[in-house]
């Protein structure tokens, strides 16, 4: 009797930005190898409007439009930085805390300015990656990397607020000044997606 070997599971990447997308894709190819195929975003699919609370619901909306435009399954995540001293805040609002369309060094500086003279500086980032499956099942992985918020900008790498985010785990670069590797090894989202691979390992069977 042969047992046949079920063919790979199709994952829909749901992230518009082409580098995260490759980020992602990345790192779920090298934990699954054949048992997925994924496939980019269509481009025909709308953006979807990140209205909720909390990073699980945006990673939850992202993955939902994508499964239910395409009727397969997909990988969505969604980030931010969470700084104490603002209770959290930027948080869900992070790519548009200096306001809708701000650029990543209006939002910096809007944070610098926020904590001129504030000596608590902790931080973190924090990102949900979200599998949802075309009969509604759903997979949840979290990931997070503590750090503090440098005084001013160093470093030319990266996005967002990387030029101002030392991590606790690090030697004292920010984010900005470490090569894409050093920062995926430890990166929020580094983690939440190799999280989420290792439970899709699981989940498939494989
Ligand atoms: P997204 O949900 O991953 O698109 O992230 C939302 C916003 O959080 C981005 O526009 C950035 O401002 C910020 N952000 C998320 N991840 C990172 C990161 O790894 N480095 C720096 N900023 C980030």
């Amino acid at each position: 009797m042969t047992t046949e070997m079920p063919g790979p599971v199709e994952l829909v990447v749901a992230s518009a930005n082409p580098d995260k997308a490759a980020e992602i894709e990345s790192i779920l190819a090298e934990a699954l190898g054949d048992a997925v195929r994924l496939s980019a975003r269509p481009s025909g699919i709308s953006d979807v409007e990140e209205c909720a609370e909390t990073f699980e619901g945006n990673a939850r909306l992202k993955a939902a439009a994508v499964t239910a435009a395409t009727g397969l399954g997909s990988v969505a995540d969604d980030s931010g930085l969470e700084v104490d001293a603002l209770g959290g805040v930027p948080g869900v609002r992070s790519a548009r805390y200096a306001g809708e369309g701000a650029s990543y060094a209006d939002n910096v500086a809007k944070l610098l300015h926020a904590l001129s003279g504030v000596l608590d500086r902790g931080a973190r980032f924090r990102t949900v990656a979200v599998a949802r499956f075309a009969d509604g099942r759903e997979l949840v992985c979290e990931g997070t990397i503590e750090g503090s918020i440098a005084t001013a900008p160093r470093g030319n790498g990266g996005f967002g607020y990387d030029p101002v985010f030392v991590p606790t785990e690090g030697d004292g670069r920010t984010f900005a000044e470490m090569t894409a590797s050093e920062k995926h090894a430890i990166s929020a989202r580094g983690r939440a997606l190799r999280a989420l691979a290792a439970r899709l390992r699981d989940e498939l069977g494989r």
